[in-house]
C-alpha cells in the first residue's frame, strides 16, 4: 500500500458515517481519486474544518492499488478558498469546473487540466462583482480545451469550408462544431455577432461582458451534450439563467 504525499485540490465531500468524510479529491500527480478521512466529522480533529470543497493542499494518502477509495492520513492547508462558497454565482461556476473535471479528467496525472482547475477557482475568487460570469465562463472553456473538447469556429464542420467573418451558422452539437447554412439542419442558429462572442471566449479568453441568453443556453447545452454524456450536471443550470445575482 504505497504512501504518496500529492498536491490535491477537494472537488466534493460527503458525510460518511457520524465522523467520516468521503473526498473527491483532483490530485496533481495521479488524476482524480477518492479517499476517506477518518475522523474528519469529529470535534477536534486533525483535519480540522480544512477539508472543505474548492480547497487546496498537500494530501498524503495511502493508494490501494485496484481500489477505488484510498485512506487520506495528513491534510497541509495550502488555499482555503471559502470566499467561493459565499456568493452563489462564484459557487455555482465553481462547482461547473469541479464536476467537469470529476467526471471527465483522465486516470493520470495531467498538470495542465490541474493548473487549469487551479487558476479558473482563483479567477472566480478575485473576479469582481459583476464580472463574476465571464470569468465563469472563461475559464469553464478553458477546461473545455484542455480536456478536448474545442469546437472549430473557423469553418464549417461538415463541408470545411472556411466561415466568413459575419456569416450565420448553426451550431451542431453532434459534429461538435459550427455548419453553415447549406450544410446546416435544425440545430440553432446563430448570427454572425453571436458566433463572434463565442470566437472571442474561446479562441482568445475574453469574456463576454454580458452574454446574451442564447449564446448561455449553447454554451450550457454545449457542455452537456459532450462532457457530461447525458446526465445532469446540476451546476449547469446557471449557465442558462446567467445575470447576476439571478
Ligand atoms: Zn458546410
Amino acid at each position: 500500500m504505497p504512501i504518496v504525499t500529492t498536491r490535491v485540490v477537494v472537488l466534493q465531500t460527503y458525510a460518511y458515517s457520524d465522523t467520516s468524510k468521503i473526498l473527491r479529491l483532483m490530485t496533481r500527480e495521479h488524476g482524480p481519486r477518492s479517499a476517506i478521512a477518518r475522523g474528519a466529522r469529529r470535534p477536534g480533529s486533525r483535519f480540522g474544518g480544512l477539508i472543505e470543497p474548492f480547497a487546496e493542499g498537500a494530501a498524503t494518502l495511502y493508494l490501494r492499488e485496484g481500489r477505488e477509495l484510498h485512506t487520506l492520513s495528513d491534510f497541509d492547508l495550502v488555499r482555503e478558498r471559502q470566499g467561493l462558497g459565499r456568493d452563489l454565482q462564484r459557487f455555482a461556476g465553481a462547482s461547473v469546473l469541479s464536476e467537469m473535471v470529476m467526471r471527465l479528467a483522465p486516470e493520470h496525472r495531467d498538470d495542465r487540466l490541474y493548473a487549469a482547475l487551479v487558476r479558473g477557482l482563483d479567477e472566480l475568487l478575485v473576479a469582481p462583482a459583476g464580472s463574476v460570469e465571464g470569468a465563469a465562463l472563461r475559464a469553464i472553456w478553458r477546461l473545455v480545451a484542455i480536456l478536448g473538447f474545442a469546437p472549430d469556429l473557423g469553418r464549417c464542420a461538415a463541408c470545411g469550408r472556411p466561415l466568413g467573418v459575419d456569416e450565420a451558422a448553426s451550431f451542431d452539437f453532434a459534429s461538435g462544431g459550427l455548419v453553415c447554412g447549406s450544410c446546416g439542419g435544425g440545430a440553432p442558429r446563430l448570427t454572425g455577432a453571436e458566433i463572434d462572442v463565442l470566437r472571442r471566449l474561446m479562441e482568445r479568453g475574453e469574456p463576454p461582458a454580458r452574454p446574451g441568453r442564447r449564446q448561455r443556453r449553447l454554451l450550457a447545452d454545449f457542455v452537456r451534450y459532450h462532457l457530461a454524456e447525458g446526465t445532469h450536471l446540476r451546476s449547469l443550470g446557471f449557465l442558462e439563467r446567467g445575470g447576476e445575482g439571478a
